[in-house]
């Protein structure tokens, strides 16, 4: 199967980690997401992953804190989904380098972005902690910022419904799915795909984005390979 794609950007929300739980990390939910990534990794693919913290911790969520103190939780959460990841990786046998925004050396490596390259251009994963590093942000903000700074030729967010749709498919029967969709749609339309800062992000450095459902893991290797499925902006 040939590459559509050869440096990807992986953003995997945290409730997508949590399985049939639908709090906190289900390993063998770990297991069946990263068996994908590896296939991807087997033929050829540089794979950067950026985590979520959401099955954990939102910052926004949190009523009456401070909302920066919030943040920090969040990013927080977003490390013990990287080094869950990571280690689900690790056993099927790829190898794999954490890197967070906020510096924890006895954990993971902090960020550096030529580092980080160099892993991927030797086939390591390298799994992105902590989103941006900054109160305020979401993971899909650091999910782009990420992509752009290593050049990814893609975001793939991997998510739990399988695109974009014009009225939420939940609660409307009739809601359309979109094949496809310009950054100006998103933005315009508040499609909720992304966060405003995020999308704003993307049509400003030109990252295409393109949003699947996680239920089928292997949906992973299909968008890497080009195979249609989820929503492409771009
Ligand atoms: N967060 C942050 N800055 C960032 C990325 C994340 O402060 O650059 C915090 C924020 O509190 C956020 C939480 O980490 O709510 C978890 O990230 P997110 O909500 O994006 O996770 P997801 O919804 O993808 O699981």
């Amino acid at each position: 199967m040939a590459l559509k794609y050869k440096r990807i950007l992986l953003k995997l929300s945290g409730e997508s980690l949590a399985g049939d739980i639908g709090h906190g990390i289900d390993f063998d939910t770990v297991l069946k997401i990263c068996e994908p990534v590896k296939k991807c990794v087997d033929m050829g693919a540089e794979v950067a992953i950026v985590v979520g913290g959401g099955n954990f911790w939102r910052g926004r969520s949190s009523g009456k804190m401070d909302r920066t103190r919030a943040d920090h939780m969040g990013m927080l959460a977003t490390v013990i989904n990287a080094l869950g990841v990571a280690d689900g990786l690790e056993q099927l046998g790829l190898d794999v380098r954490v890197q967070t925004a906020i510096a924890m050396q006895e954990v993971a490596e902090p960020y550096i972005r030529n580092r980080a390259v160099r892993h991927l251009e030797k086939g390591r994963v390298v799994v992105f902690g902590c989103g941006t590093g900054n109160p305020f942000f979401s993971t899909d903000t650091g999910a782009a910022l990420r992509a752009a700074e290593i050049e990814a030729d893609v975001i793939l967010k991997a998510t739990m419904v399988d695109g974009v749709y014009d009225s939420d498919p939940k609660s409307n029967p009739d809601a359309v799915k979109f094949d496809k969709l310009t950054y100006s749609d998103v933005l315009n339309k508040n499609l909720g795909v992304m966060d405003m800062t995020a999308a704003s992000f993307c049509r400003d450095r030109n990252i295409p984005f393109l949003v699947f459902s996680i239920e089928d893991p292997e949906n992973i290797v299909r968008a890497v390979t080009g195979e249609k499925v989820g929503t492409l902006v771009e």
